[in-house]
């Protein structure tokens, strides 16, 4: 170990560190743009210079190694007069937009211009004048006024993403940012560079002026676009979902989410054509219901077959907490061994950052929790073979991306009564006989058990009318901010959707169980008191970084019967 004394306080460091790393690591931030901790060292903004005892020149922090006895000063005045230096010669070309930019108010350029800059300009002269709204690709926007050459993006293309689409061109102040001859910026990581950019060069094209940051709340949660499980958070005003960016948690994504994590799964949590409450069959045509018809509907076409002829389909997509409950209401309230999910795989669609083949969030916690047959019980292919030969004759089916897939229908389209759990009205909410508006992954709590087995909490950060009941402290203190626009959202609010734990607990109260959940987090002390896997967890454990399933506790054997 190095010992280095930095502003006055003694530490002892790793002598592999950098400066700017070794004062990170112990609470002092050194101002910087063209550094990253995940990126190489490019040093070329100069904002990290600081001055090191019995050298006679100033060090750029971010390539100067620690040694043994190391004395360090970052706000000495020598200092400050250089990054004063550094943040003129930056702003000497740029436009100074932060009224319109969508950057301003988490931008780094306009941060340091508040804390490091002399508040005025000596620069008399025209500035230098290059393209604007350049598109990248279909979803990014480059303003090249803005860019300040860090290299941040050229280098998050080169080593992280692995494909090198982004150069620079001219010389001196007539440097610019642009992709490489017939290249577009069209990696799958792309718009991370938007993140990473430290000024508002680089913008989203979906987002670009919909909201300004400050009116936007952030909610930490977990995406549900694949396997991986990548923290992020989603940003909502008004009720809808604006954007979602990475949340760094250096066991599952690091800084970075796929683009396809960031900007699909979004979407049908605000589409329109989300169903706004139940549906029933009435007269051979489904006609909307009240919650207490439809529960009532599905308990008591549940209660007219024989157990060897249901069967319950769980999901991926919902938390461990739905599937639990679900696999509960299987085998002790409808008495059935034929109870199992589908796993959603692309094949060859894994890659070496994050992307993973198995498209749910899930999977491994739904088979954690006993959504699998029981012994002598059916698996899926089973039980829709069971649903051809007349074996199988009403079915719980809570996966509603399987009711997007015409061969699934087509065969459930024989069942006799069919109970389903749906976002949005499709093939399959047509045949049915129930249809639940399910709450989706950013209307509730719970967790999701990613494919390494961590478990992470995710949370609700849109409001639906089962208001008490979807949102807990931690989002209500989030939303009360907004005070009376609160209500307005929940008079706009027109999604009566509820967790599937919820709607399956209700659906047991009317067959004579007692499932005496409250809350999400109610479904998981009881995981966690069941199930070895779960054992000694809580939400507060989970906190925001997930917690690994016990290890040495295959699924298969801990769950009670
Ligand atoms: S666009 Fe942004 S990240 Fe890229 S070089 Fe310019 S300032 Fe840096
Ligand atoms: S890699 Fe998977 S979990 Fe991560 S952002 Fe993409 S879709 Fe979401």
């Amino acid at each position: 170990m190095a010992k280095i004394t930095v502003d006055g306080q003694s530490f002892e460091v790793d002598p592999k560190l950098t400066i700017i790393q070794a004062a990170r690591d112990n609470g002092i931030e050194i101002p910087h743009f063209c550094w990253h901790p995940a990126l190489s060292v490019a040093g070329n903004c100069r904002m990290c210079l600081v001055e090191v005892e019995k050298t006679p020149k100033l060090a750029i922090a971010c390539s100067t190694q620690v040694s043994d006895g190391m004395v360090v000063q970052t706000a000495s005045s020598r200092v400050l007069e250089a990054r004063r230096a550094v943040m003129e010669f930056l702003l000497i070309n740029h436009p100074l937009d932060c009224p319109i930019c969508d950057e301003a108010g988490e931008c780094k350029l306009q941060d340091y211009a508040y804390a490091h800059s002399i508040g005025s300009s000596r620069f008399e002269e025209d500035k230098v004048h290059k393209p604007k709204r350049v598109a990248l690709s279909s979803l990014i926007m480059l303003d090249t006024e803005r860019c300040i050459m860090c290299s941040r993006c050229v280098r998050f293309c080169d080593e992280i993403a692995k494909k090198p689409q982004l150069t620079f061109t001219q010389r001196g102040d007539h440097v610019e940012l642009t992709t490489f001859p017939g290249e577009e910026l069209d990696n799958p990581y792309s718009m991370n560079v938007i993140d990473i950019c430290p000024v508002g060069a680089l913008t989203s094209r979906e987002f670009r002026f919909k909201a300004r940051v400050w009116e936007m709340s952030a909610t930490e949660t977990v995406c549900p676009g694949c396997a991986r499980g990548c923290n992020m958070n989603t940003w909502v005003r008004n009720n809808e979902i604006l954007r979602q960016t990475p949340r760094y948690n250096a066991g599952v994504n690091g800084f970075w989410m796929c683009d396809y994590g960031r900007l699909e799964t979004f979407r049908s949590v605000n589409a329109e054509s989300r169903i706004k409450s139940p549906l029933v069959q009435k007269e051979s045509a489904l006609g909307e219901a009240g919650w207490d018809e439809a529960v009532a509907h599905a308990a008591s076409g549940f209660k007219t077959f024989r157990k060897g002829e249901l069967a319950v389909l769980g999901s991926a997509f919902d938390t461990n907490e739905d599937n639990y409950v679900i696999r509960k209401f299987a085998h002790d309230v409808l008495g059935t061994k034929n109870i199992d999910f589908r796993r959603h795989i692309a094949p060859g669609s894994d890659d070496d950052l994050l992307i993973r083949s198995d498209r749910a969030p899930n999977s491994r916690g739904a088979v954690e929790v006993g959504v699998r047959p029981a012994e002598k019980g059916m698996g899926f292919d089973a039980i829709l073979q069971g649903v051809v030969n007349g074996t199988i004759k009403a079915m719980y089916v809570v996966d509603d991306v399987l009711l997007t897939m015409p061969d699934i229908v087509q065969v459930l389209s024989r069942l006799e009564f069919l109970v389903v759990h749906a976002t949005a009205e499709n093939e399959g909410t047509s045949i049915a006989d129930v249809v639940l508006p399910a709450a989706m992954y950013a209307e509730k709590n719970g967790t999701f058990t990613n494919f390494e087995g961590r478990v992470q909490r995710i949370r609700p950060s849109v409001v639906t009318l089962d208001r008490e009941r979807s949102l807990d402290g931690y989002a209500m203190s989030r939303l009360d901010r907004f005070g009376s626009q609160f209500d307005r959202w929940l008079r706009g609010s027109k999604k009566d959707a509820r967790p599937t734990w919820r709607i399956v607990s209700g659906i047991a109260a009317l067959m004579g169980a007692k499932f005496k959940y409250q809350s999400a987090e109610e479904v998981f002390d009881e995981i966690a008191a069941r199930v070895e896997a779960f054992h000694g967890m809580s939400y507060k454990k989970i906190g925001n970084k997930g917690l690994p399933l016990n290890v040495g506790k295959p699924a298969h054997t801990n769950v009670p019967a």
